[in-house]
Parts: structure tokens; sequence; C-alpha cells
């Protein structure tokens, strides 16, 4: 006989991500309506569902840009409900965000030191100012280093001192992805990666998220390209109407009745 608790604790090592009946409300609105679901460690998962089922407001709770109005987040086993945006990702949590037009006007370089937060930042950027270069400390060196590497690794270092506004849709999507990872995430949400994506950039892209995950990231994506869900994604969690309808592998998910009735005539 296998002793349970065992059992139990070798699940929660495994387990990145848990939530447990989420609810969130808008006036009348239930945009999330009891949902539960896993992310399993070192997983590229998926989370699909029609237009409104909730899949953004599940990130804005996870990420705790909204609270829950009932329910739990469990990050690596730890109850994380209550916790600000700050504190999720000093615990290896981080969304990606789009470049919003006002970041649009900085350099790729000053793009990716907005990922350092506080005096770090503000003495990482000083450390980029000609003639200030000697002041810099070598924790600092360090991150640059990785700011380099990250930057190298998404081809994007050629394009270091350009003006974000001149990339292409796909090579902001790529300053995403490098932006977040500048934080030293464990487990990143991404929403709609391929969105703007030429198909060239799109197979690259998904080299790269399949790379980090064999080093041992874990992904939680919105997308909604089909394909892209079904031929990347270990796992697949089907939303609708603000709860979750269906969760699997890729190949399960595809035959599931429900899964197909709730996209019927609907916008994949
Ligand atoms: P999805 O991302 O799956 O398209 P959303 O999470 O954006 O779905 O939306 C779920 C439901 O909640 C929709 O009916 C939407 O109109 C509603 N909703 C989302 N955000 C808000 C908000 N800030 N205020 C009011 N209603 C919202
Ligand atoms: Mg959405």
């Amino acid at each position: 006989m296998s002793d349970p608790t065992i059992e139990d604790e070798e699940r929660t090592k495994q387990t990145m991500l848990r939530i447990s009946n989420l609810e969130k409300r808008f006036g009348g609105i239930v945009a999330v309506d009891g949902a539960s679901f896993e992310v399993e460690r070192e997983t590229i998962t998926g989370l699909i569902g029609p237009n409104g089922a909730g899949k953004s407001t599940v990130f804005n709770l996870i990420t705790g840009v909204y609270e829950p109005d009932a329910g739990q987040i469990y990050l690596e086993g730890e109850d994380v409900t209550e916790l600000r945006p700050h504190q999720l990702v000093d615990r290896g949590l981080v969304r990606t965000f789009q470049i919003s037009r006002e970041l649009a006007g900085m350099t790729v370089l000053e793009n990716m030191l907005l990922a350092f937060d506080g005096q770090l930042g503000e003495s990482l950027w000083r450390s980029l100012v000609p003639g200030a270069r000697r002041s810099v400390v070598h924790q600092e060196r360090e991150l640059l280093d990785r700011t380099w590497e990250i930057l190298e690794l998404f081809e994007l270092d050629h394009l270091a001192h350009e003006d974000a506004a001149n990339l292409s849709g796909g090579q902001r999507k790529l300053l995403e992805l490098s932006r977040a990872l500048l934080t030293d995430p464990e487990l990143l949400l991404l929403d709609e990666p391929m969105a703007g994506v030429n198909p060239t950039l799109e197979k690259k892209l998904l080299a790269r998220l399949h790379e980090l995950r064999s080093q041992g990231y874990t992904f939680l994506i919105v997308e909604h390209d089909m394909d892209v869900i079904m031929n990347n994604c270990e796992r697949v969690i089907v939303m609708h109407q603000g709860q979750v309808l269906s969760h699997g592998p890729p190949e399960v998910i595809q035959e599931d009745e429900r899964v197909i009735d709730a996209y019927l005539g609907g916008q994949i």
C-alpha cells in the first residue's frame, strides 16, 4: 500500500499552480463562476474558451490584479490568494504585458530595464548613462549581462537601441517575453503570445518556449490559434461561461463533445 501523505506531497511538488472554486463578479455579471484547475510544473498549459469565457479575468485573478469574490489560489502549494501583483512577481509568477504606446517611445533596452523594480532599476538605468559606468556594482553588472543574454536569445540584441515603436508585432511579442524572463520567473502567464506574429517568428518563438520549458520554466497560455494550442501544449483547460468545461491532453480535448458544442457557431 502506498502512503497517501507521501502521494499528496509528491502531487503538491508537481503542481505549480492550483486555483480552487474561484469566483469573480462584475455587478450582475459572473465572469468567473467557481473555476478550478491545476497547472503542472514544467508544462506548457493552454487556457482556451470562446470570447467572454472568463480567461482574461482568471489571468487577472491569478496575478493579483483582481481580488476574487470567493475561492483560493495556490502557488507551489502555498495560499497566495491575498497577495498583490509585485509580491507574486517576487515569488516567481509573472505575466507578459503588452508594450503600451508610451513604452513604444523608449528603446528596446530601456523597455527591458523597466522589468527591474525600485532602486535597482534606477541605478541600473544610471549605469547606462555614459560617464556613470564606473559606478556599476557587480550585481548590476550581472543583471545587465542577463539582459543582453536574453536579448540575444530572442535575436533582439541588434535592435537594443531601436525605438520599440519601430518593432514589428512579432518582435514586440518577443520583447514582452524577454522582459518577463528578466524577473527570474518560474511560472509565466502569456496572453495571446502569437497574436500578430508572422509564421517564421512564430516558429522561433515556439521553439524558445519549448527550450525554456525543458530548462524548468512553466507556462500558462491563452491563445486563440487552436493549432498552436493543440500542437504545443501538454495540457489544455477549456473555459465556458466562467466555468471549467473540460481539461486534459489535447487529443482528449479535441474529441470532447462538450468542447465542440461550446465552440459551435462561436468564435475560436
Ligand atoms: P475572455 O478573456 O475569456 O474573453 P473575460 O474574462 O474578458 O473573458 O470576460 C468574462 C466576462 O466578464 C465577460 O462577460 C465580460 O464582459 C465580463 N467582464 C470582464 N471584465 C469586466 C469588467 N472589468 N467589468 C465588467 N465586466 C467584465
Ligand atoms: Mg480575454
